[in-house]
């Protein structure tokens, strides 16, 4: 048991309606939230609007009512929010912890690849040319931290890659507002798929720069399609039904390692659930 408050959360983006991969999402933060006897809070990330399907966020919402999963306070949506996050990029650039990015994606490509920025804008900018992008300098350390799942994480200064928190399109990046919003909603635990195990550490150094606590991280093993790839709305993975809910809840608590549970509700099978929920690592 944490002898701080949890407060956990589920963060869906609405490019689509709820299928199993993210269904086991919720699921996990759910019991786990549950198990710490705390909050879960959802949020919807549709910080790239480019992405967003009109009518996913309020499917998903109803969805998760549908499979018993009632989240605690008012449901936060990252598209309210650009005002926030353009303040704290302002504070950034003054503090000298982000530059304006003027590099185009065939300017990165001519000099070896888009993985690690080269640093092309970051002390000097070009002369005469517009910057398109704002980007986080990121700390050029090593940095060891600890997963609940997987263990022991190394970055290496070697990989750290000075990423766009506010992207040519004008959106605001990702990366920039989950830190925000967790570290605004008071989030002491994420509970995640492990396609985000890599991301962590720029979350890390972007905490520690804005001066955030940095919560712990537990990322769990994905929903795969049957060709192995994450199943996701974009490869057109089935939606879940609410009709279907104990099944499919039957199905992701199988999925997390959890059997035995019988009940004829959705809250029955969660609180079920619950019961037997921890996380186990698989370092
Ligand atoms: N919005 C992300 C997704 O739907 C999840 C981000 C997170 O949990 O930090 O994949």
């Amino acid at each position: 048991m944490l002898d701080k408050k949890y407060i956990g959360r589920f963060a869906p983006s609405p490019t689509g309606r709820l299928h199993f991969g993210s269904l086991v999402a919720a699921v996990a933060s759910y019991l786990d939230a549950k198990a710490n006897s705390g909050k879960w809070l959802v949020r919807i990330e549709d910080v790239d609007g480019s992405r967003t399907v009109p009518g996913a966020a309020s499917d998903i919402l109803k969805t998760l009512e549908g499979y018993g999963m009632h989240h605690d306070g008012e449901v936060v949506v990252q598209s309210e929010r650009s005002h926030i996050y353009r303040q704290i990029i302002g504070d950034l650039l003054s503090k000298d912890l982000a530059f304006g990015c003027a590099c185009t994606r065939k300017d990165l490509e001519s000099v070896g690849g888009l993985a690690i920025y080269p640093g092309t804008c970051k002390n000097v900018p070009p002369p005469g040319v517009q910057p398109r992008s704002v980007r986080f300098k990121m700390p050029r350390e090593n940095l060891q931290w600890q997963d609940l799942i997987k263990g022991g994480q190394r970055a290496s200064s070697a990989s750290a890659s000075d990423f766009i928190i506010k992207r040519a399109d004008g959106y605001y990046a990702y990366h920039l507002a989950v830190v925000v919003d967790d570290a605004e909603a008071g989030v002491t635990r994420v509970v995640r798929g492990e396609d985000l195990l890599e991301s962590t550490p720029s979350h890390i150094f972007l905490q520690q720069a804005l001066g955030y606590a940095t919560p712990e991280y537990a990322h769990f093993k994905l929903a795969l399609t049957d060709e192995g790839t994450k199943l996701s709305k974009v490869n057109h993975a089935v939606p879940v039904e609410i009709e279907e809910a104990p099944e499919q809840l039957l199905k992701a608590f199988e999925f997390l390692g959890l059997a035995g549970i019988e009940a004829d509700t959705p809250e029955k099978l969660l609180a079920g659930a619950v019961k037997v929920w921890h996380i186990k690592s698989q370092a």
